[in-house]
């Protein structure tokens, strides 16, 4: 069976409307707004599979409304020693590259939030004074949204400072799309919860708004996908509110602007309401499945 189609949502900069373009990506390839696009039967004919990877502040199931029907922890397994096995040979903390255990006189101290779960230690340690216990950095949340989105969220706990392995275990819990669409609403900026969201991702839309702001993390974010050589295109939203430098940027480097969301106080009031973007502008549903369309042709997306 043929693998599905990724397109990781992304953007530079917080507040550029990415999670709003995200929504309604995955809803215009719903049964309620599909009858007019069937180029690629095979990814459409299931649901999109949608993945709230901003699990710092994940805000996707505002506009999706999902029934959460099943819920799964995501930890990390964090070492532990037995310190009646113990030698105190101190190999544990050498070959840890993150600081996370150390060795103090005769005693050793795991710090969990400096560890990367790596498992090292464990493997290193001639004693087998180590072995490892789930420590809890989060919460997995997986439901059908807008009648049959099968929709999923990562939650990254209070205080812990990791978010990349929960965004993993979230991808790997809702396991590869087969034959059918993926979307995946990264976090902002630039750093390894975005690369870890894009990881695997067949497409990266960028979302960015017209100002010195947006450009400027624009290019950040173009950085980033073009060091992971996944094919890109770029959304612009609130058009008009600014200048042309976005515009110039992207003819400049070859990226294709697949959507301009005009800036419109009525989307905005509507979004402030909680309202996805199709509902406040139904007349746009075919914008984005046309913008689905290009994605498909952009990467020769060849049907299975
Ligand atoms: S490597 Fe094992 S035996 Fe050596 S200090 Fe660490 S836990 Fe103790
Ligand atoms: S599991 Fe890896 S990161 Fe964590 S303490 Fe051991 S070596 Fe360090």
């Amino acid at each position: 069976m043929k693998q599905g189609m990724k397109i990781a949502v992304a953007s530079g900069k917080g507040g550029t409307g990415k999670t709003t373009v995200a929504a309604a990506l995955a809803l215009s390839l719903t049964e309620a707004y599909l009858p007019s696009i069937r180029e690629a039967p095979s990814l459409l004919a299931q649901p999109p599979l949608f993945l709230d990877c901003d699990v710092e502040a994940p805000n996707a199931h505002l506009f999706l409304n999902p029934d959460i029907r099943q819920e799964a922890p995501a930890v990390l397994l964090i070492p532990e020693v037995d310190e009646t096995k113990c030698t105190y040979c101190g190999l544990c903390a050498q070959v840890c590259q993150y600081h996370a255990i150390a060795v103090v006189g005769k005693h050793v101290m795991v710090f969990p939030q400096l560890c990367h779960a790596c498992g090292s230690c464990t493997l290193n340690c001639p004693e087998n004074a180590i072995h490892e216990e789930p420590h809890s950095i989060g919460q997995l949340f997986r439901g059908q949204a807008a009648g049959e989105i099968d929709f999923a969220q990562g939650l990254l706990n209070v205080g812990e400072p990791m978010a990349v392995p929960v965004i993993t275990q979230l991808k790997r819990w809702t396991g590869n799309p087969q034959n059918r669409v993926m979307i995946l609403d990264s976090p902002p900026g630039a750093s390894c919860p975005v690369v870890s969201t894009m990881q695997g991702a067949d497409y990266v839309l960028l979302v960015t708004e017209p100002t010195p702001f947006g450009l400027h993390d624009l290019r950040l974010a173009v950085q980033v996908v073009e060091a992971l050589h996944i094919p890109l295109g770029v959304v612009i939203n609130r058009d008009g509110i600014g200048d042309e430098r976005v515009e110039t940027f992207c003819r400049e480097h070859g990226l294709p602007v697949l959507m301009r969301i005009p800036f419109r106080r009525e989307f905005a009031e509507a979004i402030a309401r909680g309202q996805n973007l199709l509902e406040a502008a139904p007349e746009r549903v075919g914008d984005f499945q046309e913008m689905f369309a290009a994605i498909l042709d952009q990467i020769g997306w060849v049907p299975s």
